[in-house]
Parts: structure tokens; C-alpha cells; sequence
């Protein structure tokens, strides 16, 4: 149960099953030193746990404290008013209902009447115990998580009246920095941020920077002042800028709504703010709002039973028809389709981006290239042994798996026909790290595979990648074509590609094939292939099954 997740109410069960075990068992928040009650369902917040001891401040050995930070279970001996009290501290997760995670520790302890040789020994330990734990970090001077957590605490006591915020800022992609100039050079920018942040501290507004390149504010709002600390910012991106490399610097801000919430979910909140509107580039300042952690509620809803989910078959794949020139179909991509108990399906686009920033895209793409293997092998020596089918490789896929030996040990267990299992592979996913992709694939193609350049076109450097990589087919997106003030430019940018696509040998298939204009137009310009709801939508296996029975011999008309 170490580090195990358990939302509110398990939480609850699992608190009342393990409280008759020992003499205490109680659930703390230690980076407040705070203990957590759960009664009916709620959550309350309580006042501090070192209290037990007499104490009134968390002692620097703490071990919940420990447990909680390293993530790993921790035991300890406490001795107080003629007492031993062994505490177990074993950190778990507890996920409040609006989805937010709050890192703490469940302790067990159990107590005994100290003996004279147990009182002899614990004396000297507690004497050194409670040194209290240092507030300051020493690299910038600014408050350390422990200060800052501390200081916001007693803020929002102080201004309990008025509406405070907290602000999380970081650079993006600090590792950067570290990685190629090392960690002096990281220090020296540490320091810098926190020369400029500096000014900011007074009695009100708390400064400290938590860990990393993570810095973090806190004041009442009426102090805050948005243009001016854009402007710092701003400044910091400059100072960020001044050598060969681009970073940025980047604050997230919580408007705090309930003061009762621990200080590390607020400042979650700010950090949220920060991570899920960087992609786009205008303001440097991105205020929480509800909604992200409605996002977070789904990507948990996604993420949290996902191997369940897979094991019970809810992922499953539907082909979309792929036709030739002479309108038969040829074969099928396979596209992911998350099928709910209640028949619910749901598109790729709500789950893919949630998997692959989750890091377990890989699972759902090995799965879904076994489904494929099984239905190729199951149309072998039938009237459908003909169709090919091709799968989606992520990007991400090559980092997490060994995407050629899934492969081979796939056709291997099916018996299938490498040439019939297609490959789309995207250009970002070939465009990262372009030496080594190239030898992946040319590893795919050398061991029969029919590898394609998904989405081709799509994004900006392709013929660059098209210089150095070799693939079978080339997959043209026919997005860029659409809804264009320049068709006419546009239509011969697309018959250059697929004019070039043949001096390199390699055949063209265009997806997003809507209209029977664009497809007389791409066969006048000798595409070989087509994709596109003109012919059909991806459907269920057994739809395309009847649909590829019937159009496989007798031709579609185009
Ligand atoms: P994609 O690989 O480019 O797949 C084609 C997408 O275009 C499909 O959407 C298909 O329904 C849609 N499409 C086909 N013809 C037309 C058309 O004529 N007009 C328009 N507007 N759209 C058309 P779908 O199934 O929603 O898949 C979306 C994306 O999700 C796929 O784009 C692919 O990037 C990803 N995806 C789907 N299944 C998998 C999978 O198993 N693994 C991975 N890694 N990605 C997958
Ligand atoms: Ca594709
Ligand atoms: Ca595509």
C-alpha cells in the first residue's frame, strides 16, 4: 500500500478497517503538519499533528515528513510523558473529489509504558529530535518549501477576510540549462530569478522557491498587481535569452477559494494554471480555472482503470476503408475506439492526447496492433485474405517499447503476412531524433514491413524528412487543401507531392477524401490510393467485413 491511491471514501473505509490494529491510526498532512479527518464522506483539516508530542513545530527528523518527500515507508521511535510510541509512516495519496491529489502519510502507531532502559535511551534521541526544520534556502536566501508552506499558512489566518493568491512560476524546460551548461550555470539562474523576485517580499507577500526552478508567491490579492509582474517576467525571459538558448518564464496564479485546502493543493492549482496553457505563447501569466480540473477529473477517468479497461476489451478498433484507383478496397486503417459499458464510443481525440502525456499510449497501441494481427489471421484463406490493414505508430511508442521486436513476435504468434500489417508512422514521430528513427525504420522495412508517412503535409518540415528517410507509401493529409483561399495553389503543391512521391518510388495514398472532385482530381494526378468519408467512415470489423465483401470484386463508383 505504499504510495497507493485511494479517493475519499476508500480512504475512509480503509482508516476505520485499520484503526482497531493499532492504538492510533491517523491520516496527516505533514508538509502543514496537519491531521486529516474523514467523516461522512468529507474531508476535514485539523489543527497540528505535532501536538501529540508537545511540540509546536515540526522537528527536522519527522518521519511522516521523510515518508512523505522520499515517497518510501518510515519507522521511528517517539518518547513522551513516560511513554513509547512507535510510529509507522507509510505515505499514500488521497484523491479529493474535484480530482486534485494530495501527497500524506498514514501513520499506525502503537504505545507502551516506557521501561527505565527504553526512557535512558529515548531521552538522549529526543534531546536532538527537535531541532526545528530550517525555513530558508540557502542557494537564493528565499523561503524553502517547508518556509513557504509555513509562511502561506499563517498569511491566509492573517488576511482571512480578503481573497489571496497563489502563484506558481518556473522556467520551461529549466533541465535545459542544467543539462547543457551544467548545474553552476543552472545555480548562477537560480540566483538571478531570485534577485528579481526578490523586491516582491514584504510582511505580506511571501517570496520562496520550493524546489528546482520552481518559485512561489503568495499575498492577498488587493497587493497583486498583474502588469507589474509581467513585467519582471518578462525581464526574466530576457536574462533567460541573453545566451544561445530560448527558455521561458512562465507563472500560473490561484485565486484561493477555499483557504481550508492544504497550502501543496492551492499551489498544485497555480501550477496546473501554468502547465495546461503554456502551449500557447501570449501572456506569460495563466489564471486557474475550474474547468482544468474538470480536464484532470477526465484524464483520471482515463487513466485510472486503464489496464481494467483494456483487459475488458472497451478499446477496440474500427477500419476505415482504404480504396484503389479502380475503387476497390484494398484494405483498412485500424482506429481506436473506446467503447463504454453503455455503449458510449469514444473518439481518439478524448483519450490518445490523455494516454500519451500519461506515458501508457504505448499499451493502447500494442493493443490495438494485436487486434489487428488477429483479424488478419483470421481473414487468412478466406474471401477477405487479400485486405492489408495498417496500424498507428505514436511517436512516444518508439521511447516506451521496442517497437520492431513487438512487432515480430506479433506476425510471429499470428502467423500473418508482414507486407498485410502496414505501418503509418507520423513525420513528428520520424522527426525527433531523425538518425536513429531512420534506422528503426529502415530496421521495419529490411524485415518486410509496409511502412507509410502519416499525416504528410501536415507539418512544416516535411520534405526535409522525406530527404532522409525511406518508407513504401507516403500518406498525404488532405487538411491543407481544405477550406484554402489558394486551391488553385494548393492543388499544385499536391501534384508536385505526388509527382515527387513516384521519382522516389514510393506509392501515395490520400486521406481525408471527401468529395468526388478531389477524388478525379487526385486520380487525374495519379494517386494510387484513398481514405476519406466520400467512401465510407471507419465502422465496427464485421461492417467492414460485409463492406470490403461487397466492394472488393465489384468496384465502388468514384
Ligand atoms: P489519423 O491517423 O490521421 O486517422 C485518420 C483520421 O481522419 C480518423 O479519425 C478518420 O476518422 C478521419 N477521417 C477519415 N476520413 C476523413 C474525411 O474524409 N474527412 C475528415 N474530416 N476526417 C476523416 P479518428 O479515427 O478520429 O482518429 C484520429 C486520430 O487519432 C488518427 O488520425 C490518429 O492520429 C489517432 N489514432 C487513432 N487510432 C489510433 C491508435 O490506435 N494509435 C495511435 N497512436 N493513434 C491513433
Ligand atoms: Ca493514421
Ligand atoms: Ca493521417
Amino acid at each position: 500500500m505504499v504510495n497507493a491511491e485511494y479517493n475519499v471514501k476508500e480512504m475512509q473505509q480503509f482508516l476505520s478497517m485499520t484503526n482497531g490494529l493499532y492504538d492510533i491510526v491517523r491520516l496527516v498532512d505533514p508538509v502543514e503538519c496537519r491531521q486529516i479527518t474523514i467523516e461522512d464522506g468529507s474531508v476535514r483539516i485539523n489543527e497540528g499533528c505535532y501536538n501529540v508530542w508537545d511540540s509546536s513545530q515540526r522537528c527536522i527528523n519527522c518521519s511522516s515528513y521523510k515518508a512523505c518527500m522520499g515517497g518510501q515507508r518510515r519507522e521511528k521511535e517517539e518518547f513522551f510523558a513516560d511513554k513509547v510510541y512507535h510510529i509507522l509512516s507509510n505515505p499514500v495519496k488521497l484523491r479529493l473529489d474535484d480530482g486534485t491529489v494530495l501527497k500524506c502519510v498514514i501513520e499506525f502507531i502503537t504505545s507502551h509504558t516506557a521501561s527505565e532502559q527504553e526512557r535512558a535511551r529515548t531521552n538522549d534521541r529526543a534531546n536532538e529530535a527537535y531541532e526545528s526544520a530550517s525555513l530558508i534556502d540557502p542557494l537564493t536566501g528565499l523561503l524553502n518549501w517547508d518556509g513557504f508552506h509555513q509562511g502561506a499558512r499563517k498569511l491566509l489566518l492573517k488576511h482571512k477576510d480578503e481573497p489571496c493568491l497563489i502563484i506558481a512560476c518556473d522556467i520551461l524546460k529549466f533541465k535545459l540549462i542544467n543539462s547543457l551548461f551544467g548545474r553552476q550555470k543552472g545555480n548562477d539562474v537560480l540566483i538571478e530569478i531570485a534577485g528579481l523576485l526578490r523586491p516582491y517580499a514584504s510582511e505580506d507577500i511571501l517570496v520562496g522557491r520550493l524546489q528546482a526552478d520552481q518559485f512561489a508567491l503568495c499575498m492577498p490579492k488587493a497587493l497583486f498587481s498583474e502588469e507589474s509582474l509581467a513585467l519582471s517576467i518578462n525581464e526574466i525571459t530576457n536574462l533567460l535569452n541573453e545566451g544561445s538558448y530560448r527558455l521561458r518564464f512562465q507563472a500560473g496564479v490561484y485565486e484561493i477559494v477555499d483557504p481550508e485546502l492544504p497550502i501543496a493543493v492551492m499551489y498544485d492549482r497555480a501550477v496546473m494554471a501554468n502547465v495546461t496553457t503554456r502551449e500557447d505563447s501570449g501572456s506569460p501569466i495563466h489564471w486557474f480555472n475550474e474547468s482544468m480540473l474538470e480536464d484532470l477529473l477526465y484524464q483520471q477517468e482515463v487513466t485510472s482503470g486503464f489496464e481494467k479497461t483494456l483487459a475488458a476489451g472497451e478499446y477496440q478498433i474500427f477500419i476505415q476503408p482504404q480504396v484503389d484507383e479502380e475503387g476497390r478496397v484494398a484494405g483498412g486503417e485500424a482506429l481506436a475506439r473506446w467503447i463504454k459499458p453503455d455503449g458510449t464510443i469514444v473518439p481518439p481525440i478524448k483519450f490518445i492526447p490523455v494516454l500519451e502525456k500519461a506515458g501508457l499510449i504505448s499499451r493502447l497501441d500494442r493493443h490495438v496492433w494485436e487486434l489487428a494481427a488477429k483479424q488478419l489471421a483470421a481473414w487468412k484463406d478466406t474471401d477477405l485474405g487479400h485486405l492489408h490493414i495498417s496500424v498507428n505508430i505514436s511517436a512516444l511508442d518508439f521511447y516506451y517499447i521496442d517497437v520492431y521486436r513487438v512487432l515480430l513476435d506479433l506476425v510471429e504468434k499470428y502467423g500473418i503476412d508482414r507486407k498485410k500489417l502496414k505501418l503509418e508512422i507520423t513525420e513528428t514521430a520520424v522527426m525527433n531524433d531523425v538518425e536513429k528513427q531512420i534506422l528503426r525504420v529502415q530496421d521495419l522495412r529490411n524485415a518486410g514491413f509496409a511502412v507509410e508517412i502519416d499525416d504528410f503535409g501536415a507539418g512544416y518540415s516535411s520534405l526535409a524528412m522525406l530527404k532522409d528517410i525511406e518508407a513504401d507509401v507516403l500518406k498525404i493529409d488532405m487538411g491543407f487543401l481544405r477550406e484554402t483561399e489558394h486551391a488553385d495553389r494548393s492543388r499544385r503543391v499536391l501534384e508536385a507531392i505526388v509527382r515527387m512521391a513516384g521519382k522516389l518510388s514510393m506509392d501515395t495514398i490520400t486521406e481525408g477524401v471527401e468529395t468526388k472532385d478531389q477524388v478525379e482530381m487526385l486520380t487525374a494526378m495519379g494517386c494510387h490510393q484513398f481514405q476519406g468519408f466520400y467512401f465510407a467512415k471507419p465502422m465496427p470489423v464485421p461492417e467492414f467485413e460485409k463492406f470490403a465483401l461487397q466492394f472488393s470484386m465489384q468496384p465502388l463508383t468514384c
